[in-house]
């Protein structure tokens, strides 16, 4: 993967036009042909950028190709040489595909992903407690595990080229005297823009900019890894979860060939991180040794590429405690705003929704006159706070609950609670999300 000049972006004294000249500031350029994510060279340039995302993740590129569609050009700054590869899958549910319509994607990733039909929940012995069909709760519920890889390089290819600058990590940002900002990557390289989309996931260093306090650590780290089968896998499309006490697991396929897995377990502190494969999956397999052998299975036909451990983190957005979500033409989106625990799976699908609210009022703003983009900025928070505040602590709820190591109060679960009191429905209502077309 070739990595972009440092020279690329820069500094440029002279003031720039104003926000009252749109067309010429933001137009996106029309794309002719996917791009090729592997190669982007760099363009010796003196102009400053409008706006600037930083994080080439779900929450940047879903920004980005809204805005494009909006017919609003950005830059994608990111740190990493390519395109993440790691964090194996993530299940979208309906709320996802909608905004994944929406910005022109659904489809493609449609053809490559199988739509998952229900659940199974079972003890750690095998035992079954219940089952539950997707579309017996709500006809319009969609759920498949997208390949994290293939949903970022779809997002990218749909963009125009020359839109994501890899090795472009920011190191700082500063208000400059004319109200832009000045961001300056570790390279180097500085660039002034005049909005800048923080979509830099959990260490945010925009958020952290922004004051926003480190997210917190919630007693709880999660293995996950993708396994492959390439004769075909032998699974019912259906997510399977094991409740355990204080340790679930779940896995649930991918594709004909691919299967996601997930381990959570409970640790006092998110320990030192862990790189080595062999490892990780020795840890995972010793913490279900004595669960269903598929489980294990799974996990001996994992990748070392694919396996990671995580400490499951959040921040809860307390109203008058927690910084805005803009600053001037500064705003997060995803997990750089509202890092929530995966209990729910709402982490991305919530980076999606916010991507096209964020994109539709930056929009109309730059497109009126005079633009306001601050206000375009709060609304942004405005309309999104609501959604995503409760979430993460309903998330975080779900995974405490999950969690118990009580044996009583795991055997009142995995006994009443689950076979007799849980319904599906009421538990999925949050997956409504209603997007208008861009
Ligand atoms: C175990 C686990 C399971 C999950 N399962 C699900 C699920 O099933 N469904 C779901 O919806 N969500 C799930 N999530 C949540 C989901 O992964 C996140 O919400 C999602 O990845 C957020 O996307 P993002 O773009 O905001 O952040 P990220 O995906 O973290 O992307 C941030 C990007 O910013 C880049 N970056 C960071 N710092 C800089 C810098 N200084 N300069 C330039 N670039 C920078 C990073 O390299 C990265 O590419 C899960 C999370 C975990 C931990």
């Amino acid at each position: 993967m070739a990595a972009i000049s440092s020279n690329l972006l820069y500094l440029n004294t002279h003031r720039s036009p104003p926000f009252s000249h749109p067309q010429s500031w933001f137009q996106s350029s029309t794309r002719t042909k996917p791009i090729t994510v592997s190669t982007i060279k760099a363009q010796a340039s003196s102009r400053k950028e409008d706006i600037v995302i930083v994080g080439g993740g779900i929450a940047g590129l879903s920004t980005a190709l809204a805005l494009h569609r909006l017919g609003i050009g950005s830059k994608v700054l990111e740190q990493a040489v390519s395109l993440r590869t790691g964090g194996a899958s993530l299940t979208l549910f309906k709320n996802g595909w909608r905004v994944l319509d929406t910005i022109g994607v659904g489809n493609d990733l449609r053809r490559q992903f199988l739509e998952i039909q229900g659940m199974v929940v079972k003890s750690e012995d095998g035992r079954e407690l219940r089952s539950f069909r997707f579309k017996d709760e709500d006809e319009s519920q969609e759920v498949r595990a997208v390949e994290r890889r293939i949903l970022l390089e779809t997002l990218a290819n749909h963009l125009p080229p020359d839109t994501v600058y890899f090795s472009s990590k920011l190191a700082n940002i500063e208000r400059s005297e004319n109200g832009e900002f000045l961001l300056e990557l570790v390279d180097g390289a500085r660039l002034y823009a005049k909005i800048v989309i923080g979509c830099d996931g959990i260490r945010s260093p925009i958020a952290k900019w922004m004051g926003f306090s480190e997210p917190r650590y919630s007693g709880h780290c999660a293995f996950r890894g993708l396994a492959g089968y390439p004769e075909g896998q032998p699974f019912e499309p259906k997510v399977n979860y094991i409740y355990g006490r204080g340790l679930r697991a779940g896995y649930v396929p991918v594709s004909p060939t691919k299967v996601y897995w997930f381990i959570c377990f409970n640790r006092t502190s998110p320990g030192p991180k862990i790189t080595d494969a062999v490892v990780l999956k020795k840890q995972a397999k010793e913490l279900v040794s004595n669960w269903p052998s598929d489980l294990l299975n799974i996990i001996d036909r994992t990748p070392d590429e694919t396996i990671s451990r995580t400490p499951l983190v959040d921040r809860w957005l307390w109203p008058a405690v927690t910084p805005a979500a803009s600053n001037g033409g500064v705003v997060v989106v995803g997990d750089a705003w509202h890092p929530m625990t995966p209990n729910l799976g709402q982490g991305a699908c919530c980076a999606l929704e916010d991507a096209v609210v964020l994109a539709r009022k930056l929009a109309n703003a730059i497109n009126s006159e005079p633009a306001s983009i601050e206000s375009a900025l709060r609304s942004y928070e405005a309309e999104r706070w609501p959604r995503v505040f409760p979430l993460t602590i309903r998330a975080n709820l779900v995974g405490s609950a999950l969690q118990w190591e009580n044996q009583l109060v795991c055997s009142v679960r995995n006994n009443v609670v689950i076979p007799k009191l849980v319904r599906l429905g009421p538990l999925l209502e949050h997956t409504n999300f209603e997007c208008e077309p861009l």
